[in-house]
């Protein structure tokens, strides 16, 4: 299982767990704060997001998952909890956890080739193993697919009501370039 569909699966868990059918679901942490801060109708929208996401990337036949929309990693504790917790949750390899924790937390090695990346992610070399298999990283000649999804994925979240983020979010993919600023 791969990481939006643990997500994914979190989350109904969760709906049923509100419901009463369930246990509270596993990791409980993260559980435990989704809880604190989401209304039934929250976790519905949540719901919608990953399964939006999943299916267009799904039929796009691209190679990295997007990055989570950050309204559901707000509310999963994704910028607040545990590093290892998190990037467990969402597929990170140890070796790039690792370098997260001392303190690397933005893409900065010059890469090969051109190199897409779900965003935020950060990979403890320029192309990790690990990080490609988890469907993280990969290095193309052309990346256009990518911008093309992350069109589709901003369209399709905006027609079913998820918040648009403008400051702090850049996207679903990070682009990076050999010996280029980043674009
Ligand atoms: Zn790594």
């Amino acid at each position: 299982m791969h990481a939006l569909e643990r997500v994914l699966r979190l989350l109904q868990d969760l709906e049923s767990h509100l419901e009463g059918a369930a246990d509270l679901p596993e990791p409980e942490p993260i559980a435990r704060f989704a809880l604190q801060r989401t209304t039934p109708h929250d976790l519905r929208l949540c719901t919608a997001i990953v399964e939006t996401e999943l299916e267009l990337w799904e039929d796009s036949g691209l190679h990295v998952r997007p990055a989570l929309h950050p309204y559901v990693a707000e509310r999963l504790g994704a910028y607040t909890l545990d590093d290892r917790l998190i990037g467990r949750l969402l597929d990170y390899p140890d070796c790039c956890i690792e370098h997260f924790l001392q303190g690397r937390t933005h893409y900065d090695h010059d890469p090969p080739t051109t190199v897409v990346l779900t965003e935020g992610f950060v990979p403890c070399r320029a192309t990790c193993d690990p990080a490609r298999r988890a469907h993280l990283l990969e290095t193309t000649d052309d990346p256009t697919p990518y911008r093309e999804l992350e069109r589709e994925l901003e369209q399709a979240l905006h027609r079913l009501g998820a918040p648009t983020y403008h400051s702090a979010y850049q996207g679903f993919y990070e682009i990076h370039r050999p010996g280029g600023p980043h674009p």
